[in-house]
């Protein structure tokens, strides 16, 4: 059926997980989601592998991604996207972003950065802000650094990274998200929220924002379905998709999955793999069924 969910054009839909650990029931449920919307809108699904982050991606892991998603049953259209293969259109990116001057070179080490904070919130009412991940809001150290001394800096070898100067990067925009009745509402971003986000790094020369935006509209995205845990970070793509003029999808939060703990399922809290579950006896089809797949 293509239902009265949003969207004109075929929709384009992608699962796309990270090899840096085992898939857990959470993946199962995106997976599965993003099927469902699929082939209720008549719409493709396509499978990314965001294999950027090479201190933490493992060949092993990207294989189990293929094998667990095969034992699901899942079914994928088109060519897989490894972002490994594609820096060159991040680094384009970032040179776009450059030359708009709406990024900056930041010297700072983790340390410095927690010591600024800690000097700027020593009285309980000065409480430094956080980002909706929990992570104190960067201090704008090297913000303004004057352009002889940025280029003095890199010269000299200094390592850096690369920040979103947020309050340069125009007025904020919005997306539109959609329900699971295909029920649409507009939602006004905040990304200030963010602070100066890193876009790029000297061992990862591009970041999990910037990628995620080029391959949506590389690959012709029209409708991101993914966790409640990336609503968020959504401000920062729509902003970064508005600086590259690129198009805002559509976007879906589907619900998470807690631990007994009420603790979202996470590969670092190790929680419990689709591997582990298979071991132990459990069918695709329980899989299906448990999270109301049947
Ligand atoms: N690669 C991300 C993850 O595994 C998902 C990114 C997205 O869906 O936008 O959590």
């Amino acid at each position: 059926m293509t239902s009265s969910l949003p969207g004109g054009e075929r929709p384009v839909l992608r699962f796309a997980p990270s090899p840096n650990g085992l898939l857990h029931l959470g993946h199962a449920l995106c997976a599965l989601t993003n099927r469902s919307f699929a082939d209720r809108m008549g719409g493709r699904l396509l499978l990314r592998i965001e294999d950027i982050d090479i201190t933490r991606c493992r060949p092993e892991f990207e294989q189990a991604i293929h094998d667990d998603l095969a034992w699901l049953g899942m079914r994928f259209d088109g060519a897989v996207r490894r972002q490994s293969e594609h820096v060159e259109s991040y680094a384009a990116a970032l040179c776009r972003l450059r030359g708009q001057d709406v990024v900056y070179p930041c010297f700072c080490s983790r340390q410095q950065i927690r010591r600024a904070v800690a000097a700027g919130s020593t009285a309980p009412e000065r409480a430094w802000p956080h980002d909706p991940d929990g992570a104190p809001l960067y201090p704008g150290t090297c913000r303004s650094l004057a352009s002889d001394t940025v280029r003095a800096r890199i010269a000299a070898g200094e390592p850096h990274v690369l920040r979103l100067a947020m309050d340069r990067a125009g007025p904020e925009p919005a997306y539109v998200a959609f329900d699971d009745a295909g029920a649409t509402r507009r939602v006004a971003v905040a990304p200030g929220r963010w602070g100066d986000v890193v876009l790029a790094r000297r061992e990862i020369p591009t970041s999990y924002h910037l990628s995620v935006v080029i391959d949506d509209a590389l690959q012709g995205v029209t409708h991101v379905v993914r966790g409640r845990d990336l609503e968020a970070a959504t401000d920062i793509h729509v902003v970064l998709q508005r600086l590259l003029g690129l198009p805002t999808p559509l976007y879906h939060f589907h619900r998470l999955l807690l631990d007994e703990g009420g603790e979202k399922l996470a590969k670092s809290r190790g929680s419990r793999t689709l591997a582990d579950l298979r071991a132990g006896g459990v069918t695709a089809g329980d899989i299906r069924a448990l999270l109301g797949f049947a």
